[in-house]
């Protein structure tokens, strides 16, 4: 049952360049970014079974957490709108003046923010802290940073199912863009061997987040993490990425933004360039989405 509707599957679109032929591999795009206009790409996804078990525990609450320009808070504000859940965002931070274009909407779809210090916000995975917001807000369903939990991985896998259906070669490598961990996990625990962009600086911790998440699952893909495309840190970018998401909106008509999208396609074609994918692979890339955040507010 998909309650955020339209539902998937999603295109998957193939991308025509000299870069592919030269080193003899196809690239396709899955489009996650034309899953939902507001639950965008991977949140839709990572959301899917999370929502169902809101409503299944009879939950009228829904607390999350994120920055001030998340796109997890975006996409949950969206959907707890939709499915006329009231919604808590614990916004990492002090106040701002000028709240950013991401809260505002958050706000316009009836998200309650709250606001806390960074020290404050670490402690966002302490079952301490965790008990006292549930005391504090009426015990709402908490849904962690990203909403990254392991009923976040059997949606993510679905993308893997359909892309097995829509194109039924292999091997195939799944490229994506990775801040939490999440969506890497859910592709693995549907067996896929993936190429992870981290989109942070010292993005290694992420292995032993990944390899938590997937530890019950049936079966595990490869995991090959790449933590040298980040351009600074989270949120950083430079002219040069900046160009090539241009460039390849001119290319390829595909919209990508800095955050994540950017970099995952930026470190892909690097690679590919530089032979790391053996000849005749297939490599998926998944568009996550996350335009909202194109060009940050
Ligand atoms: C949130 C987000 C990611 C990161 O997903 P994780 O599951 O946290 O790794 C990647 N791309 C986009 C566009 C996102 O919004």
């Amino acid at each position: 049952m998909d309650l955020l509707l339209p539902s998937p599957p999603t295109p998957l679109q193939e991308l025509h360049d000299q870069l592919f032929e030269k080193a003899a591999v196809r690239l396709f795009v899955k489009r996650d970014d034309l899953i939902h206009p507001e639950v965008s790409g991977n949140k839709w996804r990572k959301l899917k079974y999370v929502l169902q078990d809101v409503l299944a525990c009879k939950k009228d609450t829904v607390l999350t957490f994120g920055g001030a320009y998340s796109n997890h808070l975006y996409a949950l504000a969206a959907a707890g709108k939709e499915l006329g859940l009231k919604t808590i965002g614990v916004v990492r931070g002090e106040k701002p003046a000028q709240e950013s274009a991401t809260l505002q909407f958050c706000r316009q779809k009836g998200m309650r923010l709250h606001f806390v210090s960074r020290e404050e916000y670490r402690l966002r995975d302490s079952a301490e802290y965790l008990s006292a917001l549930e005391s504090r807000f009426g015990s709402p369903y908490i849904i962690p940073e990203g909403g990254t939990t392991t009923l976040a991985l059997p949606g993510v896998a679905e993308l893997v199912a359909e892309v097995e259906v829509q194109l039924p070669t292999s091997p195939v490598y799944y490229g994506v863009a990775a801040g939490t961990g999440g969506t890497t996990a859910g592709l693995l625990s549907a067996g896929a061997n993936v190429v992870a962009f981290s989109a942070l600086k010292g993005g290694d911790f992420l292995k032993a987040d990944i390899m938590d998440l997937t530890r019950e699952t049936a079966k595990t893909g490869t995991l090959d993490l790449q933590t040298g495309y980040h351009f600074g840190g989270y949120a950083k970018y430079n002219a040069e990425l900046l160009d090539f998401i241009v460039d390849f909106k001119t290319r390829f008509g595909i919209q990508l933004e800095q955050l994540y999208t950017g970099k995952m396609f930026y470190g892909l074609f690097d690679m590919i360039g530089k032979g790391h994918f053996p000849e005749g692979s297939t490599i998926v890339a998944v568009h996550t989405g996350g335009l909202q955040g194109l060009l940050r507010n």
